[in-house]
């Protein structure tokens, strides 16, 4: 059956890099068969501009009758003294909360020619390839009682960091499943010696790898995990955490490549239905430029391919594209250094000149 692919491009620099992806989608359904049509929707800022609502009804009708979810960014200043339900972000949370998006997936790869962007030397992030597969709708950021009381005549913060067995049993299939796909080993990252939470995590993810005998595992503490990351990052292949430690390797993992216009990210719900974005914001700064980096999200769209609907030649040969524009010496200006650059159009352009001359 032919999969729905719903386009969100969003706000600020979004719409600009969504139709360089559109146009690689758009050259794999007409060149090399993939079976699905393309449908558009309005969120964020822009849904609140024509209608009032960051997740307009149709938007979320359509998002849950899709197989797949291609999203530029959202947000801007134009929206920021707006109330909380009419943020471009409230829109963004419910759209993940109403898919049941709980795993997120967020790789890291280091493009030979963008070495030096990084911020460490590049003999130490030679080779980083490594994926973050982190819990997203449990554990402290959502657990139960939270908020601040009295307490001895001052006021106390409190939250609960709770994980059920079922919750990190389908996360950690995630991470092997990925793991399968890759160089078969996972890295699960907890903080076992002083959470019970962890230990729990910890036995669990055990349970879990028995049935993956192919796939190699070990377990870390997550403050070991944040310094293995910035010492030898080329040591991982599949990181597995909860959503807290997630959230803080994941940004780590995020500099050492370099560019924040380069970092694709996936977020999953049991049936492997994805909401694919870049991992940068609408960046208001360069909208309407042609200055935007369009890579994260062309490399979102090999996401897709490669978890939503199993087609990991095709989402290879995206990112060889892109591989290949790299290697031409073309630059956006997040990246170009010293060096000339060229604009999100022309970056555009050359991956799909790169698809179209290497066939697939
Ligand atoms: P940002 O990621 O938008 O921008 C940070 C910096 O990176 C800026 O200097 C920007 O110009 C640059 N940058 C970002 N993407 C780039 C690209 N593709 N190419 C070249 N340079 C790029 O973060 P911010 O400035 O903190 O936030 C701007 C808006 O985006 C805010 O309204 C924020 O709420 C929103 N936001 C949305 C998402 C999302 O939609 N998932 C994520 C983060 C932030």
């Amino acid at each position: 059956m032919s999969k729905r692919i719903l386009l969100l491009p969003g706000d600020g620099i979004g719409p600009e890099i969504l139709a360089e992806a559109r146009n690689v989608l758009e050259v794999l359904i007409g060149e090399h068969g993939l079976d699905a049509t393309l449908q558009e929707a309005p969120v964020g800022g822009a849904a609140v501009d024509a209608c009032g609502d960051p997740l307009p009804a149709d938007t979320l009708e359509l998002a849950r009758a899709a197989d797949a979810l291609l999203l530029g960014a959202v947000g801007g200043p134009a929206w920021d003294q707006h109330p909380r339900h009419q943020r471009p972000e409230t829109g963004l949370l419910r759209l993940r909360a109403g898919l049941g998006l709980f795993a997120n997936l967020r790789p890291a790869l280091l493009h030979a020619p963008l070495a030096s962007a990084s911020t460490l030397r590049p003999e130490v992030v030679e080779g980083l390839d490594l994926l973050i597969v982190r819990e997203l709708t449990g554990g402290i950021y959502f657990g139960e009682p939270r908020g601040i009381r009295e307490s001895d005549g001052q006021r106390q913060g409190f939250n609960t960091l709770v994980y059920s067995e079922s919750e990190i049993e389908r996360i950690a299939h995630v991470a092997f499943r990925a793991a399968r796909e890759r160089r078969k080993a996972v890295c699960s990252v907890d903080k076992a010696n002083v959470l019970e939470s962890s230990e729990l995590w910890r036995e669990v993810v055990s349970r879990v790898g028995g049935e993956y005998p192919d796939v190699a595992l070990r377990h870390m503490y997550v403050d070991n995990a944040a310094m293995q990351l910035v010492r030898d990052p080329s040591q991982f292949d599949v990181l597995l955490t909860g959503n807290m430690f997630g959230d803080i390797l994941s940004d780590i993992a995020a500099t050492l490549t370099g560019s924040i216009g380069m970092l694709p990210s996936a977020s999953l719900d049991a049936n492997r239905k994805g909401l694919y974005e870049p991992i940068h914001g609408s960046a208001p700064d360069i909208a309407g430029k042609d200055v935007a980096n369009p890579l994260a999200t062309i490399l979102s769209v090999a996401l897709m391919l490669r978890y939503s609907f199993a087609e990991p030649d095709m989402a290879t040969y995206v990112e060889q594209a892109v591989s290949f524009a790299l290697s031409t010496g073309l630059r956006t200006a997040d990246i170009a250094g010293e060096e000339e650059s060229v604009g999100t159009a022309a970056m555009g352009e050359a991956v799909v000149a790169a698809m179209l001359a290497f066939q697939h």
